[in-house]
């Protein structure tokens, strides 16, 4: 078959190239798209969503674009104040050039004017039992909630604000959920577990509003230190899980709720010098020789760590 325009050999009784000239194989309505001024989101829909202004433009102009139903759209390239539409159409690759009005209108989106409001509904509290945070608590912790609010676009679901106090820190976020997902991700990598209150905050159309506190308490001992757990004494191997092991027997334990006898860094340190059945004898780096109860995994010339409870000496392996 010929093409009846220009007579080119093909399947169609017209070719791409000739159809394309003489019809609109595309075309763009106007486009408003909306960008918060403050945050730079953009609106879609019903959502808002953190994207650069290439993407918004390019989201915009493939939602609007009508075709003609037998042009198959391969991709588009959009310029300064036209959209390069490509694809094919009887037989032919064919680019038709479409103007673009796109006009950006710049307004506070509601997650915005909620934060510029001070509004928020919970606070999660980070607390340690008879010590201060440490370092890498608090890093774990900023990095989870950043984590946390860069995968939500919620209208709620921002930081309003970050608190360093004596006893711990607090984030006030704004949406209820967030405020629980970190609380349980925190929990979750750096141990500790979570108590949750509420407090009726105000009423709305008949409605009761609460605000929520997740309290995350990570426990008093970390690795290495010694507890006391069900009249056993046990060595903390890991308080994220509050996993022990019983310095005697070697049993594995769950240590939550243990009472602290020893920090790791107020223990001495010595070697096994002698050992029979029951009794363990240890020489501290004072050169000072204790008798203590065999501690499990006890071998001569083993490293050992040393503390006292109720007037007696104990002694572990520092590989326990
Ligand atoms: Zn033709
Ligand atoms: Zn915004």
């Amino acid at each position: 078959m010929r093409c009846i325009v220009c007579g080119k050999e093909g399947d169609f009784k017209i070719c791409g190239s000739c159809f394309a000239e003489r019809n609109t194989l595309a075309y763009l309505p106007s486009i408003e798209i909306e960008r918060c001024g403050r945050c730079g989101s953009f609106r879609f829909g019903k959502g808002w969503t953190k994207i650069d202004d290439v993407s918004a433009i390019e989201k915009g102009v493939f939602e609007n674009l009508v075709v003609f139903p037998d042009f198959n759209v391969e991709s588009f390239e959009v310029l300064k104040n036209s959209v390069v539409v490509t694809g094919s159409i009887y037989g032919d690759r064919v680019s038709v050039k479409i103007p673009l009005n796109l006009r950006i209108r710049t307004i506070t989106c509601p997650r915005c004017s909620k934060e510029s409001g001070g509004y928020y509904e919970a606070i999660v509290q980070i607390r340690a039992q008879k010590r201060s945070l440490r370092n890498e608590e608090v890093e774990s912790a900023m990095k989870i909630v950043e984590k946390i609010l860069g995968e939500s676009d919620g209208e709620k679901d921002f930081l309003l604000r970050f608190e360093e106090t004596n006893s711990g820190i607090d984030f006030y976020f704004g949406s209820r959920k967030i405020g629980e997902k970190v609380s349980k991700a925190i929990a979750d990598e750096i141990g500790g577990s979570v108590f949750r209150s509420k407090k009726l905050h105000t009423r709305i159309d008949g409605r009761d509003v609460y605000r929520f506190t997740f309290l995350i308490r990570l426990s008093e001992a970390e690795n290495y230190d010694v507890v006391l757990k069900d009249g056993k004494i046990c060595v903390v191997k890991n308080s994220k899980i509050q996993k022990g092991i019983e310095i005697i027997t070697g049993k594995a334990m769950n240590v939550s709720g243990a009472t602290l006898i020893a920090k790791k860094e107020e223990m001495g340190w010595g070697v096994i010098t002698n050992l029979d059945e029951s009794i363990a004898e240890v020489m501290d780096s004072e050169g000072r020789i204790f008798h203590v109860p065999r501690p499990f995994g006890a071998e001569i010339g083993k490293e050992v760590f040393i503390f006292n409870f109720e007037q007696r000496t104990f002694a572990f392996p520092k590989d326990l």
